[in-house]
């Protein structure tokens, strides 16, 4: 039977299977070149530290007991107490309180979409945006609006900012100081909330840090508790994807309703992985991104100069300073879905543009991770992904198209 014979939420209809996850099925291949999906490069992974801090957790009764004991739903309190630190090196003075240990950053997002969306509410974002993101406030009934586009403030209440001011996923560009500030009048003017997303702040490559946009806010309004930002931080692409642990920090008002919803989702995140990922961060997270930045670095420039060298003219693509994507974009008659069958048979995978927008859009466009393949790979893979988009322009050419 199809879940549509079974009696379902309105909310059911609006989940669909994502291009994204039916396609990382077909990239497991060991001969496939994968530009597909943003995660890191597994043998960055610190297993020495995870080992050493699985052991320490194990070592005392006391210890191991707790660890494997049901906890607080707000998080671990020395995980906290270091990412209120963290926060504060990123110009935002917060406290324990101000924290939310989450299971990854996606259910931060998912947790924010609960508590402040209504059917038909209007959430403006960058465009492209995160798919996951799109795909959870659209759970919520959510509306887009491009977020720097004109807007009626009194027809188009909107409720909530959602944007990936670093190296954003999917186009890898980053927002400046002046964009920062524009938005977050934006949203004073709107009375709405931003949903800061810093999935890739911490991957950049070269240029100066930008101050996190709740940051901004908290140099205008003197205290975390009067920001409109909920900043959204993650281990995921720096220490592990796989021990789910995220976080979102913000007014402790918000964080204290955010908890409950959150008790109704999952209770906690699992305590044994919050002590791990604290160990982990303890010892070894500087050292831990510093080798990530190197790797990527590396794959970035490669990217990029593979593309300077086969690129058809008629290609345009984005030059990020950090994160794991770079944005591609084709001429308007090539539609990158179509190509994606192609280019999987000839053993690369890359997402199509249309992924990251809502309206139809992007669908000359694909988003390409340098995260995952080697420079050799990346060499050999943009070298085969522009001969595939080239061929059929040839071909179109020599028809007299
Ligand atoms: N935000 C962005 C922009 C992402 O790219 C991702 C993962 N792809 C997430 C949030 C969610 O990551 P996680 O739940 O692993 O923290």
């Amino acid at each position: 039977m199809t879940a549509s014979a079974f009696r379902l939420s309105a909310r059911a209809e609006t989940v669909k299977a994502s291009e994204i996850r039916e396609l990382l099925k077909l990239v497991g291949r060991p001969t496939m070149i994968s530009f597909a999906g943003g995660i890191p490069d597994p043998s960055l992974f610190a297993l020495g530290d995870f080992q050493a801090a699985a052991r320490e957790i194990f070592a005392g009764p006391a210890s191991a007991r707790e660890a494997l004991q049901y906890s607080t739903t707000e998080g671990f309190l020395p995980l906290r107490q270091w990412l209120a630190d963290y926060m504060g090196k990123k110009g935002v003075a917060a406290g324990p309180d101000n924290i939310l240990v989450t299971s990854g950053s996606q259910q931060a997002l998912d947790l924010i979409g609960k508590l402040t969306l209504d059917q038909g509410d209007t959430v403006l974002v960058s465009r492209p945006s995160y798919l996951g993101a799109l795909q959870c406030f659209t759970s919520y009934g959510a509306r887009f609006a491009a977020h720097d586009a004109p807007l009626d403030v009194a027809t188009d209440p909107a409720k909530l900012l959602y944007l990936i001011p670093d190296f954003a996923n999917p186009d890898g560009r980053t927002m400046d100081r002046g964009a920062r500030l524009a938005a977050l009048s934006r949203a004073e003017r709107l009375n709405a909330l931003i949903v800061e997303d810093a999935a890739y702040t911490d991957l950049r490559y070269d240029g100066a840090d930008l101050p996190p946009i709740a940051a901004l806010d908290q140099q205008q309004s003197g205290s975390i508790e009067l920001t409109r930002t909920l900043y959204c931080g993650t281990f995921s692409k720096t220490l592990s994807p796989g021990l789910r642990i995220g976080w979102v920090c913000g007014p402790a008002a918000l964080i204290r309703k955010l908890a409950l919803f959150k008790q109704g989702g999952d209770l906690h995140t699992a305590t044994f992985n919050q002590r791990l990922m604290h160990h982990v961060a303890l010892t070894g997270f500087e050292a831990q991104i510093e080798r990530s930045r190197i790797t990527y670095r590396a794959r970035r420039n490669a990217m990029l100069s593979a593309l300077e060298r086969h690129a058809p003219p008629a290609l345009r693509w984005t030059r990020p300073e950090g994160g794991m994507f770079i944005w591609l974009t084709l001429p308007e008659d090539i539609d990158a879905t179509g190509l994606l069958s192609e280019a999987i048979a000839a053993d690369i995978a890359f997402v199509p543009g249309g992924a990251f927008f809502t309206d139809g859009s992007g669908r000359n466009a694909m988003r390409l991770s340098f995260s995952l393949a080697d420079e050799a790979q990346i060499e050999i893979g943009i070298y085969k992904l522009c001969a595939l988009i080239n061929a059929p322009r040839k071909k179109r050419a020599a028809m007299g198209r």
